[in-house]
């Protein structure tokens, strides 16, 4: 774990005192952590006096649009010379939940990105070395636990109130599967306790992400656990894999598939759960694992990606029947 020292922490005062725009950045794909934790540390440093910019490399799910000021957030797919002139203006760039600049691409790689101090707070193993402040910890549940933790070490506390507290809240139910996966703790919970204590209307959270569900994006989830289902008992792993075509009889929107890859992990007997969804011309995968599988080390080494050690995300570049048979050669290789 590696958290601010003295003098990183009395640099960053200043520079967050000083500072005339912060700019905030969550990874591609924004999930409820991305989101809670960057419009979090936004109210936060609102409710300081300062002005601050969220930008997501691209679009999120509806299940978020309820959170307070979401619609400051600058989509860089859509808005690019917005985003730009943002990151070009900022004096601080805080880089949350993701741990390598490749996780947010082209504006990885923008020059200004360079000449800029980066504060890093993130939660995923094997961090990249871009960031002067680092705040990585893979014991947190989520970055939005990070968030609460930096405020507390920045003195920052005050400024959590009920908008803040909302969006950090999200990223710990969404992070912890609402407080069931292994990575809760009791901090997470004291922390959680500490934003309802703020005013947060969990029932209300709750709903927004779990209910509402759109009639043709629960039809999905039944096609795919119905006909696309498949378990392999000697690699004790199941998968689904979804074409293109598939999704568009769906009228498939980004975020209907969120959560599905946990059932093909609660396979009686499965140690890994896939999701494969085509995309363009890619494969998007997602794998869950348990009982000591690293999906971290099996989707960096095979899938172009990398995670968490039991929740990770990769991407094959070849057709979903080459994908499968790439899947059943890694996991012959990988079992050895
Ligand atoms: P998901 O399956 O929900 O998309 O992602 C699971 C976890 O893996 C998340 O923490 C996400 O940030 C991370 N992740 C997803 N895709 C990638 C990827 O392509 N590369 C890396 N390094 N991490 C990923
Ligand atoms: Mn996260």
């Amino acid at each position: 774990m590696t958290i601010l020292n003295n003098k990183q922490t009395e640099l960053l005062h200043n520079i967050i005192d000083e500072a005339g725009l912060i700019f905030i950045v969550a990874h591609k794909n924004p999930d409820g952590d991305a989101l809670g934790s960057t419009l979090g540390l936004y109210h936060i440093l609102r409710n300081k006096g300062k002005k601050v910019k969220v930008i997501l490399p691209n679009a999120f799910a509806a299940t978020f649009e309820w959170m307070p000021e979401v619609d400051n957030i600058i989509i860089y797919e859509k808005q690019k010379n917005k985003a730009i002139d943002a990151l070009e203006k900022a004096d601080l760039v805080c880089c949350l939940d993701f741990n390598s600049l490749s996780r947010i691409e082209e504006l990885g790689e923008h020059p200004a990105m360079n000449k800029k101090p980066i504060l890093m707070l993130d939660h995923h193993p094997q961090p990249d070395d871009f960031a002067e402040y680092r705040w990585s910890d893979v014991n947190a549940s989520s970055t939005c636990e990070i968030v609460y933790n930096f405020a507390e070490h920045m003195g920052y506390l005050d400024f959590i109130d009920k908008n803040a507290a909302s969006c950090l809240y999200t990223g710990l139910v969404t992070d912890t599967g609402s407080f069931r996966f292994s990575a809760t703790t009791s901090r997470t919970l004291h922390i959680g306790a500490f934003f309802m204590e703020k005013g947060v209307d969990h029932v209300s959270i709750q709903e927004y992400i779990f209910s509402g569900n759109k009639l043709s994006k629960l039809q999905l989830w039944g096609f795919a656990l119905y006909q696309k289902l498949n378990f392999i008992e000697k690699f004790a792993t199941a998968y689904i894999s979804i074409s293109k075509e598939e999704l568009a009889k769906f009228n498939f929107e980004e975020g209907d598939l969120e959560g599905l890859v946990n059932y093909a992990l609660s396979v009686k007997g499965a140690k890994l759960g896939i999701l494969m969804t085509e995309k363009h011309d890619k494969i998007r995968m997602s794998f869950r694992s348990k009982n000591g599988f690293s999906a971290n080390d099996f989707a960096r080494k095979y899938f172009n990606g990398g995670g968490h050690e039991m929740a990770a995300g990769g991407t094959s570049f070849e057709s979903m029947d080459k994908t499968i048979e790439k899947l059943l050669t890694s996991l012959e290789e990988f079992q050895q």
